[in-house]
């Protein structure tokens, strides 16, 4: 997943609280980049981009490609200070940073870490999976963020199926009111996997979102699923796709991303 010669140029920590970060942060704060990718076109919309991945993921979704993320720790992460380093060295126009998974919530130090992209003028676009409601309404509120991207797995009611544990109905809810709120640019995004869905979840994921400015789904990719049952299931068809998101634009403006 992150490139090669990208990784190669960096200090990489050789454990979770290495000398690199300094010891009145370790523990509480400092923030674990499991992996980075220099240049994205895709990741943020309308701005060419850095992005990182957070390492640790709180959820467990059978369908997740990233499973190498899931582990709160990792044996090579990136140090943040590199972050900064190569953004720094780039014209302002590709000064723009994806902040990604794992889970980038979970991570006790997110916010100081927004602060500082902040005071660098860095504009941040976050994806979430809406399990940390309230370190969203934090960074939201302390204006951190220029973009956010929730996953919306399935309709609420079953949400456990999806994020493969329990008690995680209420946060996402929670989460999806925040961004209704309209306080930022944002967008919802839902994965569509034929083995986990029907086409008319979709009803029921849109009208959940009823109001919202814009869904995107995208098709499940088999080939690193996190569960082997999925790894040989089937990837939606353009047809099964199209329907899901004739339901889900009943309720919200709906757009497929291949
Ligand atoms: S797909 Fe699920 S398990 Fe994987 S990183 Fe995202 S929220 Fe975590």
């Amino acid at each position: 997943m992150p490139h090669s010669k990208t990784t190669s140029r960096l200090r990489k920590r050789q454990s979770p609280l290495s000398a690199s970060c300094p010891s009145h942060l370790q523990k509480e704060s400092c923030i674990k980049i499991g992996g980075i990718l220099c240049n994205s076109l895709i990741d943020f919309p309308g701005r060419p981009a850095l992005v990182i991945f957070m390492q640790g993921c709180d959820w467990r979704c059978p369908y997740c490609h990233n499973a190498r993320l899931i582990p709160e720790d990792a044996e090579d992460t990136v140090d943040e200070d590199n972050v900064f380093e190569i953004l720094r060295e780039r014209p302002q126009a590709m000064r723009n940073l994806v902040v990604t998974g794992g889970e980038p919530t979970k991570q006790d130090g997110l916010l100081r870490f927004l602060e500082k992209a902040k005071m660098r003028d860095i504009p941040v676009k976050l994806d979430t999976n809406g399990s940390n409601p309230n370190a969203l309404r934090q960074v939201i509120e302390k204006d951190l963020v220029a973009y956010v991207a929730l996953d919306v797995k399935g309709p609420v009611e079953r949400y456990a199926r999806y994020c493969g544990t329990g008690h995680c109905g209420d946060a996402i809810t929670e989460s999806i009111c925040i961004l209704l709120e309209n306080r930022i640019d944002y967008e919802f995004r839902t994965t569509v996997v034929p083995a986990l869905h029907s086409p008319k979840d979709f009803e029921s994921i849109g009208r959940m979102l009823k109001g919202g400015r814009h869904l995107f789904l995208q098709p499940f990719r088999s080939r690193h699923a996190l569960r082997a049952r999925l790894r040989l299931s089937r990837e939606p068809s353009p047809e099964f796709i199209d329907v899901c998101a004739d339901y889900a634009r009943r309720w919200i403006p709906t757009t497929i991303r291949w």
